[in-house]
């Protein structure tokens, strides 16, 4: 990729809890990357979560933001992309790359599938039956067919270098719920196209999942971002900091009159310690 390439980056949190202290070292890192090279830095609501999202929770996310010092360009949130995730999801089922999975969590527990580094790993049931029209099915990527469509592919991390993309190891994952036309998987890897990022910015939490990201970058000729994965803020037993119980919200502490502007020189402190 030249160096000409316009950085954007965003932060695409979404609306079913507050924000903690990751989200807002995620936020900054990725404002901070952009604002840096002179490039954009976009707010996405990931508010597809059903009953789950709550749009009050996205003001509060930007008062979150601001009151931390950052500036953003808002683009348009998922619930409003539906279509061009079942569109996507179309293109994906003509080139024969998904498969009909009618298997609940327990069936896929039961069937005795192990944890893997993005979720439980499918087993593969469905893949090998006759789908069951009656019941409800997701869409699970073939990831051997999707190999053996794109060949080798790799992804650059801003921090890790190079990476091979290859996923097989994850296991078919879900690229269509059964109550909604995307998944995490395809829908972030869609509106990062559509929203023009070229640096995806985001903790190393998700470094595992990238290959399904490129791989269908690739099956559906979106364009090539470069990665930034960073460390993730921990508490002394290294639990993650976004998910500890009783660390207060960002809104919490705003509304306790903490300085957002000094919490965010400390953030960036503790990034730089941590050199990622
Ligand atoms: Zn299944």
């Amino acid at each position: 990729m030249g160096a000409c390439v316009e950085i954007v980056t965003r932060f695409a949190p979404s609306p079913n809890g507050p924000l903690h202290l990751g989200h807002a070292l995620s936020a900054i890192i990725a404002h901070d990357l952009a604002r840096a090279a002179g490039g954009r830095f976009l707010l996405r609501v990931e508010d597809i979560d059903g009953p789950r999202s709550r749009a009050e929770l996205a003001d509060e996310f930007r008062r979150d933001l601001a009151w931390l010092g950052l500036t953003w360009e808002e683009v348009p949130a998922q619930s409003t992309r539906l279509a061009s995730y079942a569109a996507a999801a179309e293109r994906l089922k003509a080139l024969g790359v998904l498969y009909p999975c009618t298997c609940t969590r327990k069936d896929i527990t039961e069937a005795g599938a192990v944890e893997g580094a993005a979720g439980l790993i499918y087993p593969g049931t469905c893949k090998a039956r006759p789908p069951e029209p009656a019941l409800p099915a997701a869409w699970r990527l073939d990831a051997a067919k999707a190999l053996a469509l794109t060949g080798p592919l790799h992804w650059d991390d801003a921090l890790a270098g190079r990476q091979a993309a290859d996923f097989t190891a994850l296991g078919d994952v879900v690229l269509v719920r059964k109550d909604l036309p995307a998944s995490y998987h395809l829908a972030v890897t869609l509106d990062d196209a559509a929203d023009g990022v070229t640096l995806v910015t985001r903790g190393a939490d998700l470094f595992a999942a990238t290959p399904i990201h490129r791989t269908l970058q690739a099956l559906l000729g979106l364009p090539l971002p470069r990665w930034h994965h960073h460390g993730l803020l921990r508490d002394e037993t290294g639990e993650k900091l976004a998910k500890r119980r009783g660390s207060p919200a960002l809104a919490q502490r705003r509304r306790a009159g903490e300085d957002g502007l000094m919490l965010a020189e400390q953030l960036r402190l503790q990034h730089f310690r941590l050199g990622t």
